[in-house]
């Protein structure tokens, strides 16, 4: 799996020069050699590469900033934190939807303004009640209405969906977090950052008017919608590595509940079922709902039929089509690359478990007649599409080692 957009956007001229036997020749900067390879015209604002004589490609990430910079806030918890007034060290998992850090409550004001700071008490709470592992959900009869000092309402209200206890001796207790959830539900554009610069801009006008300042409308969170299965890949490759363990946590489980009735074989056997089918379900992201239509203006996130999660892509960029215009007159086949990442697989494995293309043709925008469409967590196939419809192309033989062909020449 490609890991920096260099080395995607170069696995999609080997594929696209695959599948068509078009020869791809840089345009921007070439992947390879870092080079421009055509010298003709200004470098700026070029798109990827020419497509044979009469091409032009450009490649680009269908992606969730939002969902990305989640996912980032969360990584100074992915390992132990240090929380001395525990006794042991507690994995929490939480929603891909929680902040990092819990937006203060009026009410606890400062003390509520971190994660850590926010679950501590709840989890020392717990392990104070004896307490080692709790569905947060589930554990508190009066969820959701918890009283103000319930240590699940408050792990509730931080994201937290499970809470474990791993005894430790001797030392002091800590705190590691991981996300579980998928990140179906998040927006490609969550408008934050103009949100935030609208609030900017209303406060200076307020305050040269010599008006108070009013605080700014907070977006409001449940149009953030369903949180779907959609697993972040380094989760799935975490399965993976503690297969044999969790086989074996599975085999002892069974062991107790039926070791009388069962030979040890066929427990194995089972165990290992099991576990296969959680890493299976984690692979291909089971989903079996569309999304209900969302009120308001229209959203769009992995939930949405990938043609028009597109349309969106180009509606959000408009440089796409732009740079596709400015190619040369006889460069009449003019196409977009999309490369969806994680956080949009579900809108293509939705499609591909199903071996299915989509239900209609896209509507492009002016200056370009073709997409490619790929997921960076699937390179078996990859979709075709314009307006007379979309082809499948599966991807079996062997793809061109190389795109740039200066390597061997200098
Ligand atoms: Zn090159
Ligand atoms: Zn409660």
């Amino acid at each position: 799996m490609p890991s920096n957009s260099s080395e995607s956007e170069l696995d999609a001229a080997r594929i696209v020069q695959y599948v068509t036997g078009r020869r791809l020749e840089p345009y921007d900067r070439c992947p390879e050699c870092g080079d421009y390879h055509d010298t003709s015209a200004p470098s700026n604002g070029r798109y990827d590469f020419h497509q044979g004589e009469s091409g032009a490609l450009e490649i680009t990430r269908a992606t969730s900033r939002a969902a990305e910079r989640n996912e980032r806030s969360w990584n100074p918890y992915l390992t132990p934190h240090p929380a001395p007034a525990l006794r042991a060290r507690w994995h929490l998992m939480v929603d891909s939807t929680a902040r990092a850090n819990a937006p203060r409550s009026k009410k606890a004001g400062r003390e509520s303004g971190e994660f850590l700071e926010q679950v501590g008490p709840a989890l020392a709470e717990l392990e104070r009640r004896g307490v080692s592992h709790a569905w947060v959900e589930s554990a508190c009869p009066s969820s959701p209405w918890h009283s103000p000092d319930c240590p699940y309402g408050a792990l509730a209200r931080a994201g937290a969906r499970t809470a474990f206890a791993e005894p430790i001796r001797g030392g002091a207790g800590s705190i590691c977090v991981s996300v579980l959830f998928g990140y179906d539900d998040m927006p490609a554009f969550d408008g934050e950052d103009e949100r935030k610069k609208e609030a900017r801009r209303q406060k200076k006008q307020q305050a040269q008017a010599g008006k108070k300042p009013v605080p700014a409308a907070k977006p409001d969170a449940s149009r953030l919608g369903l949180v779907h299965w959609s697993f972040n890949p380094a989760f799935v490759a975490r399965l993976e590595s503690r297969r044999d363990d969790d086989i074996h946590q599975e085999a002892e489980r069974m062991r107790t509940l039926f070791g009388d009735r069962l030979p040890a074989s066929e427990i194995l056997e089972r165990a290992r079922e099991v576990v296969d089918e959680m890493i299976r379900l984690a692979k291909t992201m089971t989903w079996r709902e569309r999304l209900p239509p969302q009120p308001g203006s229209r959203m769009v996130d992995a939930g949405t039929e990938l043609v028009d999660l597109l349309e969106a892509e180009f509606s959000l960029y408009p440089d796409l089509a732009a740079k596709l215009r400015r190619a040369h007159p006889h460069r009449t086949r003019r196409e977009v690359f999309f490369w969806l990442t994680w956080t949009r697989s579900s809108a293509w494995h939705r499609l591909t478990r199903h071996a299915a293309i989509p239900a209609r043709a896209p509507e492009l925008p002016d200056g370009v007649t073709g997409i490619w469409v790929g997921c960076l967590t699937d390179h078996t196939e990859i979709l075709y599409g314009d307006t007379t419809g979309w082809i499948r192309h599966s991807l079996t033989g062997f793809l061109p080692a190389s795109i740039c062909r200066r390597g061997n020449s200098l």
